[in-house]
């Protein structure tokens, strides 16, 4: 007789949810970064917690690796493994339940951002903080931090999550959250899948007003940008602040004697208010004081096409080619001293043309208004996120590494902090610097929710 492998056991626990078709297979052994392909052996796609702590159950009796898989769009293999189960929460995505009275969501782990806010919208409500990109998940974003262009208002995602409903490691069920075992509540918000699988979310609403008009404010330099949005950010003059860095090439110049392209760097910042049956923004008041070097435009939207602003740009990078292309994205939260130092260093040996069809975000925000342990950030009051997200052919990204795993160590020595959903090349001593005094309670954690470390192995070396 033919021995039973355990993938068989598996399938025969849960008929239909765990699959081995190759098109299954070939979807979870890649992520967005589109630089690491791990295969796994199973594909768990669960309906509920129960079905989720049995696979966990069964993968801990026998040490097989589990890796929670929203939508991957991490990138540097975080829902990936060998060989071990990948247990996708796209199945996981029916429940979204709206309290208006409490303004509050209670959601599946796997429900996506712009579901959601769809669903929070219909009753005037919304998120207070949104990831540019909607179509993540709730899961996938509470567990590395989810930052918006309102974070310097309400801190990250993981900050508006009220409870959550985890299977740790060992298979519990257990809810969570401030009042109630916080320490796996602490322990899963920004935990990198290590501690737990977040099945279900209760999440905070806000009253939600109608439109929104954005400023569209041009930069020359960086000081005077960064001065601005400081004095912005402490009057709580706009509902939300983006920016990023553009570069316009300047050819090449010699650099250690080889020609090298380089760049003038300018620097958009969009800066909305939203509004509802009021008078609309006073746009004298709204710019008064501002130090840009042009006004470029001003931009009335409807709240849901604000929130999804970014899906134009998304279709034409799937349409161009760059969403299929490799992303090895280096982002970091620096303190607001030393921040413009900092970039316009990185930025000056950065060749524009590295970024491939990517681009460079600036975030500026209050490094006071997160709370979540487990979000590193330095503790200045305001910080400045600063990434480089390039798209790339794969075979340019030995090339492009090493520039941005300099940027990404540089960052460190300014006290900065990665944002752990991109490029991550860490050797312990990374990792230390990242966690600080954090890291040795990482090893607690983990041997106590996940004392076979079948969750997300090779991720952190815990
Ligand atoms: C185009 C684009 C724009 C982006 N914009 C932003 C932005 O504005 N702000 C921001 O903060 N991030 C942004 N990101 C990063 C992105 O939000 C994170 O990578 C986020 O984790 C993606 O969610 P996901 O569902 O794809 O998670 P995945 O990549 O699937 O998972 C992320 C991590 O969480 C784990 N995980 C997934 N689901 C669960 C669960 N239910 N329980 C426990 N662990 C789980 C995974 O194992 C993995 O370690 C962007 C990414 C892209 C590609």
């Amino acid at each position: 007789m033919t021995p039973v492998t355990w993938f068989e056991e598996l399938e025969s626990l849960l008929p239909g949810r765990a699959v081995r078709d190759e098109a299954s297979l070939a979807e979870a052994s890649s992520d967005f970064g589109r630089m690491i392909a791990r295969r796994p052996a199973v594909v768990v796609r669960p309906q509920s917690a129960e079905e989720i702590a049995r696979v966990v159950a069964f993968a801990r009796e026998r040490k097989i690796a589990v890796s929670s898989r929203g939508q991957a769009h991490t990138q540097s293999g975080q829902t990936l493994n060998d060989g071990g189960i990948v247990l996708s929460t796209a199945s996981l995505s029916r429940k979204i339940s709206i309290d208006k009275a409490r303004r509050t969501a209670r959601c599946d782990g796997g429900v996506l951002w712009r579901d959601l806010v769809t669903a929070a919208l219909a009753e005037g409500l919304i998120p207070p903080v949104l990831t540019n990109n909607l179509g993540v998940s709730i899961g996938g974003t509470l567990s590395i931090a989810g930052l918006g262009i309102s974070s310097f208002r309400h801190g990250a995602q993981t900050d508006n999550a009220l409870e959550l409903t985890v299977v740790t490691g060992s298979g519990e069920i257990v809810t969570c959250s401030r009042e109630r075992n916080r320490d796996l509540f602490d322990a899963v918000r920004s935990g990198l899948g290590q501690f737990g699988i977040i099945a279900e979310a209760e999440l905070a609403l806000r009253e939600a007003k109608s439109s929104t008009r954005t400023y569209f404010l041009l930069y020359d330099d960086l000081a005077k940008l960064m001065q601005d949005t400081r004095s912005l950010m402490a009057s709580d003059r706009f509902d939300y602040l983006e920016s990023w860095c553009v570069p316009c090439p300047q050819g090449f110049r010699r650099m250690g004697g080889e020609p090298t392209a380089f760049a003038e760097w300018f620097f958009p910042l969009h800066a909305t208010i939203e509004y509802g049956s009021e008078a609309p923004p006073d746009d004298t008041r709204a710019l008064s004081g501002l130090s840009y070097y042009k006004h470029v435009h001003t931009e009335e939207r409807p709240l849901f096409e604000f929130a999804a602003r970014l899906e134009p740009l998304f279709w034409l990078w799937k349409r161009g080619g760059y969403w299929a292309n490799a992303h090895p994205w280096m982002e970091t939260i620096l303190p607001w001293d030393g921040a413009a130092a900092y970039i316009s260093q990185v930025l000056a040996h950065y060749p524009p043309h590295a970024l491939g069809g990517g681009h460079v975000l600036l975030w500026p925000s209050r490094g006071t208004t997160s709370q979540t342990p487990l979000f590193m950030r330095p503790a200045s009051e305001f910080v400045m996120g600063f990434g480089i997200l390039p798209g790339l052919p794969k075979e340019f990204v030995p090339a492009a590494a090493p520039l941005l795993d300099r940027a990404s160590d540089l960052g460190f020595t300014v006290g900065g902090k990665r944002y752990l959903s991109g490029l991550v090349h860490f050797d312990e001593g990374r990792w230390k610097a990242h966690f600080g005094e954090q890291w040795p309670k990482l090893h607690d954690l983990k041997r106590r929710y996940d004392p076979d470390g079948i969750l997300n192995p090779g991720v952190l070396p815990v």
